[in-house]
């Protein structure tokens, strides 16, 4: 199904021509706009890009080039494509939702990730900010609690490509030790408090982003740095909204 980049017309070519020989190949974007005749959405993509990503101040280059390299149309409903870069959440099976572009920007650029990095994800949702991480970082292993969307992710992430990111069916309230420790945890769901065996999955200089709130869909997004095994930094990047953590560290499933 997929084309040979080298059948690729080279004049059709612009930027994601760039990232393909600057970055190691993991996801074949580039295809994608050809799929089953599909239009190609790069230059709402890109225009995406400009104004909500870099308009709002990520400057982080490997975050843009993701953005602009990874078809977020790809891991939504085919209902809402036409809605693929407005500005905002979208929802996803299990009543669960892909987080607003210049959210998952802002969490991604805060992990200052570089291109050896293991990276834990909490919430794989749809698969498309472990698409992302996946250009940036190693390797990526993302957990979901819903088998439902392990599917969903798993399908999408296959389809495009990205060998490098493995989804996990579990509580990621524990955080996943089987591949601990991890340079980056990102967690895209909100919980009451930052999980222990989170922090604890960390390497020494490792970083961390989570919603964290007393209220269920009400958080303050945080950053923590580990910076000596005993000793944790703490900053607050504003309010958020995100679906809750639900787990052993986390929400219960009716509160
Ligand atoms: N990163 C996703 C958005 C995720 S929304 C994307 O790019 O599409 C948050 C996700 O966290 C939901 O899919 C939800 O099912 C999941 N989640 C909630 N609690 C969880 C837990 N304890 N462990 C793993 N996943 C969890």
């Amino acid at each position: 199904m997929l084309m040979d980049f080298f059948s690729l017309d080279l004049t059709t070519i612009t930027d994601t021509e760039a990232i393909i020989r600057l970055a190691p190949i993991v996801c074949q974007w580039y295809q994608y706009g050809m799929i089953g005749g599909e239009s190609d959405l790069t230059a709402q993509r890109h225009q995406m890009v400009a104004e909500q990503i870099e308009g709002r101040g990520i400057e982080d280059t490997a975050v843009l080039q993701a953005m602009r390299a990874v078809p977020r149309e790809h891991f939504i409903l085919p209902q809402y494509r036409p809605h693929a870069y407005d500005d905002t959440p979208l929802p996803i099976p299990a009543g669960q939702t892909i987080s607003q572009p210049y959210v998952v920007a802002l969490m991604i650029s805060q992990l200052d990730l570089t291109p050896n990095d293991k990276v834990l994800e909490i919430g794989a949702g749809s698969g498309y900010a472990a698409a992302l991480l996946g250009q940036i970082a190693r390797v990526v292993h993302t957990v979901e609690r819903s088998s439902e969307l392990v599917d969903y992710a798993r399908q999408r992430l296959i389809g495009l490509g990205c060998n490098n990111v493995h989804v996990h069916l579990g509580d990621g309230s524990q955080g996943w030790p089987d591949y601990a420790p991890y340079d980056a945890i990102i967690v895209a769901a909100g919980g009451p408090k930052l999980p222990s065996a989170l922090s604890q999955q960390l390497v020494v200089g490792g970083r961390l982003v989570m919603p964290v709130g007393r209220r269920r869909r009400k958080q303050k997004l945080i950053r923590v740095s580990r910076l000596r095994v005993d000793k944790f930094s703490r900053i607050n990047l504003g309010p958020v909204a995100f679906v809750p953590l639900v787990g052993e560290a986390g929400w219960r499933e009716e509160e």
